[in-house]
């Protein structure tokens, strides 16, 4: 049976004061919904202050990047040895604003998965295609050769591990959502796949999608066999949009 997560991505949002409201919020409304996982990735400076204000509540915090590195002269990057000592549960790796403006390819985001399996943190791999890749009906390809890279680098033990997230990049902040079916599709596939490594781990591991998930989306979606939860960045922003997705996980889990 896999938990339902919900997972929030604040990207390069928040600031002291706002970040207490809404982390306090999120904590009152987390004992309503106890059959999922709820999740809040801060930004890096802010870990501090999701450790503090969640600590013993049923929500997890995380990070939104890792080095691909353990420790040394890497200026500017975060080890995922740091992001233990802050309690990190998760971190999200690859998302498509990475790949986009910080140019990771398939195999560093392999490379950081690795760092934060080491430590005991579970990475969160985003994948997913663009409009002109949908559009020449390359998404399984696309898609499955972002997945495959990570598949080919992973111990097999470690696939029941880590959560995917299938983000399409024609979804992420532009209000437009895959339908269910659509991601359905894809999250199937991308399980067939896991499964062909490891089939034990394929029943196991939580695929989750992301892309203007709402909370007047979140059900159907939701309600899909192979949609394990969301990734949500603008909704996530909110609390009361943040609890409604998490209620309407709840309702189906
Ligand atoms: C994201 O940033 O991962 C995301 C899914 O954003 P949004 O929910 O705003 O589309």
């Amino acid at each position: 049976m896999r938990r339902t997560l919900v997972a929030g991505n604040w990207k390069m949002n928040g600031s002291l004061g706002g970040n207490a409201a809404l982390l306090g919020a999120i904590k009152a409304g987390a004992e309503d919904v106890s059959a999922c996982d709820l999740l809040v990735c801060s930004p890096f400076p802010y870990l501090s202050q999701c450790k503090s204000e969640l600590a013993g509540s049923a929500v997890s915090w995380g990070a939104q990047d890792v080095s691909e590195y353990a420790l040394g002269a890497y200026t500017g990057n975060v080890a995922a040895s740091m992001l233990r000592e802050f309690d990190c549960s998760y971190v999200i790796v690859g998302h498509s604003e990475r790949r986009a403006y910080q140019g990771e390819s398939n195999a560093t985001i392999a490379k950081k998965a690795l760092q934060a399996l080491l430590v005991g943190i579970t990475p969160i791999i985003c994948v997913g295609e663009s409009l002109a890749e949908r559009q020449a009906e390359q998404t399984d390809e696309i898609v499955g050769q972002q997945l495959d890279e990570l598949l080919q680098v992973l111990d097999m033990a470690d696939v029941a591990r880590i959560v995917v997230a299938y983000e399409p990049l024609w979804a992420i902040g532009t209000g437009v959502t895959a339908t269910p079916e659509m991601a359905q599709a894809v999250h199937a596939m991308l399980r067939m796949k896991i499964a062909a490594k490891n089939a034990e781990a394929a029943k196991q591991v939580r695929i989750i999608y992301g892309g203007s998930m709402k909370p007047d989306n979140a059900a159907q979606l939701l309600a899909m066999p192979d949609i394990d939860g969301g990734l949500i960045g603008g909704a996530s922003l909110k609390a009361e949009d943040f609890l409604a997705i998490a209620q309407a996980a709840q309702a189906v889990a």
